[in-house]
C-alpha cells in the first residue's frame, strides 16, 4: 500500500528556487523508487508573494502550511526585505512561531571524501531552541525585542522561559538516546547570564535526571567555539538557546564540509518544516552553481519524521555515494556538476540502487 505524503512547496528567494527544483527531482525520484503517493503544492513566499500579493508571507500560505503533512521551506532574502509595515516579514520567522516549531534540528556529519582536514571527526546534532532567545521578531507577543530608547541607545531583550527550556532539553535527551554515543552537551553562558541562562540550565538538569542513560555535560558557548574546531568528536548531541544555536550550527556545518551541506528539519508539536540551515545565497543566485544537498537532506529529515524511512534512507544514501568523490560534487566543493546535474544524478543513483 502507498504512503500518501502532502507536502506544500514554498521556494524562497535567491538560490531558492533552484535549490527546491534539485530536490524535488530528487523527492520524485524517491517517491517513484518507494511508492510514495506524494501530493505537492506550491505556494509563494518572499519576494515574489511581496510583488503579487504585498506581503513576503501571506496568511493563506500559513493556513496551507497548517493543513499540508510537511512543508519545504527554501531560504529567504528577508535582511533585504522592506519593513514590517510595507509587508516585508521573515517568513522563515512567522512559520516556526505561527507552527510553534520550537525544535530546529541540524545535523552536522562528515560525509566520506568530504574535502575538509579536519571534516572526517565531526558527526553531531544541533538541538536548537527556535522561538525565545534574542530572536527580536518572534519573542514578544505584541511589539518587537529591540527597542530603540533614543539615539544612540539600544536594547534587545532575549527571553528564557521555563516551559521553552524544558520541552527543547527534552527534545534533546530523547535524540541522544537513541544515538550510539548517548550524549548531551550543554550550551550556554550562565558565567554572565546568570539569571536567563541559570534557569535554562536548571531546567535541562532537571530533564537530564529522568535520563540516567545519557552523559549530560555543560560547556561555555565561547569554549565550545573552540573545542569545536579542535576536537568536533567530542560532540554528540549539542544542545542550545536559540543564538547560541543559530552560531555554531553554522560553525559545525562548514567543519563538515560547507554551508551547501546543511540540512535542518523544524520540529513542534504538530508540524514539521524542512529548510536549509544556510541562507538564500545571492552571490550565486540564478547560476546553476548552489550546492542543493542542504534542502536535500533536509527533506530526507522530513521524510523519516513522516515515518517514509526507506526513501529518507536511500536519498541520504545517494548524497553519500555522490558526496564521495569530485566528479559527482558541485563546484562549492570542488566539483564540475551544476545544481540540476548534481540532482539528476542522485535521482537516478536512487531508481537505480
Ligand atoms: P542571506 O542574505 O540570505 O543570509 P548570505 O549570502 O548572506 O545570504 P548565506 O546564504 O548563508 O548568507 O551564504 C553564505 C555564503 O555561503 C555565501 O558565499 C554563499 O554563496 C555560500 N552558500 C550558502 N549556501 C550555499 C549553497 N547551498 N551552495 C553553495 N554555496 C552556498
Amino acid at each position: 500500500m502507498s504512503v500518501k505524503i502532502r507536502l506544500l512547496c514554498l521556494q524562497g528567494d535567491g538560490i531558492g528556487p533552484e535549490i527546491m527544483q534539485a530536490t524535488l527531482a530528487v523527492l520524485q525520484a524517491a517517491a517513484r523508487r518507494f511508492d510514495l503517493d506524494l501530493q505537492l503544492t506550491h505556494a509563494d513566499i518572499g519576494f515574489a508573494a511581496l510583488a503579487q500579493q504585498g506581503s513576503t508571507i501571506p496568511a493563506k500560505v500559513i493556513a496551507q502550511a497548517k493543513s499540508a503533512d510537511g512543508v519545504i521551506l527554501g531560504p529567504v532574502s528577508h535582511n533585504a526585505y522592506p519593513p514590517v509595515s510595507e509587508g516585508g516579514l521573515n517568513p522563515s520567522g512567522v512559520l516556526r512561531r505561527e507552527l510553534e516549531l520550537y525544535a530546529n534540528i541540524r545535523p552536522a556529519r562528515a560525509r566520506k571524501g568530504t574535502p575538509r582536514p579536519i571534516a572526517a571527526q565531526i558527526d553531531l546534532i544541533i538541538v536548537r531552541e527556535n522561538l525565545e532567545g534574542f530572536y527580536a521578531d518572534r519573542n514578544m507577543a505584541s511589539g518587537s525585542g529591540e527597542i530603540l530608547v533614543e539615539p544612540g541607545v539600544a536594547i534587545a531583550l532575549r527571553k528564557i522561559t521555563s516551559r521553552g527550556s524544558a520541552r527543547i532539553a527534552e527534545a534533546a535527551f530523547a535524540l541522544a538516546a537513541n544515538r550510539p554515543r548517548t550524549r548531551v552537551t550543554t550550551i550556554h553562558k550562565a558565567n554572565v547570564l546568570r539569571i536567563s541562562d541559570g534557569l535554562f540550565l536548571a531546567e535541562v538538569r532537571t530533564v537530564a535526571s529522568r535520563y540516567p542513560q545519557v552523559v549530560h555535560d555543560e560547556m561555555l558557548v565561547d569554549a565550545a567555539a573552540a573545542h569545536l574546531v579542535r576536537d568536533p568528536a567530542r560532540f554528540d548531541v549539542v544542545l542550545a538557546t536559540n543564538m547560541f544555536g543559530d552560531i555554531l550550527s553554522d560553525l559545525a556545518c562548514e567543519i563538515a564540509g560547507g554551508l551547501g551541506l546543511g540540512a535542518s528539519l523544524n520540529l513542534g508539536p504538530d508540524y514539521a518544516v524542512a529548510q536549509a540551515q544556510h541562507g538564500s545565497a545571492p552571490d550565486i543566485a540564478g547560476q546553476d552553481r548552489a550546492n542543493p544537498s542542504s534542502l536535500i537532506g533536509s527533506v530526507a529529515m522530513l521524510l523519516r519524521h513522516l515515518g517514509a524511512q526507506a526513501a529518507a534512507d536511500a536519498i541520504e544514501c545517494a548524497l553519500d555515494a555522490a558526496l564521495s568523490t569530485a566528479v559527482t560534487r558541485t563546484p562549492d566543493l570542488g566539483g564540475a556538476l551544476g545544481t540540476q546535474a548534481f540532482a539528476n544524478w542522485i535521482s537516478t543513483f536512487i531508481l537505480e540502487h
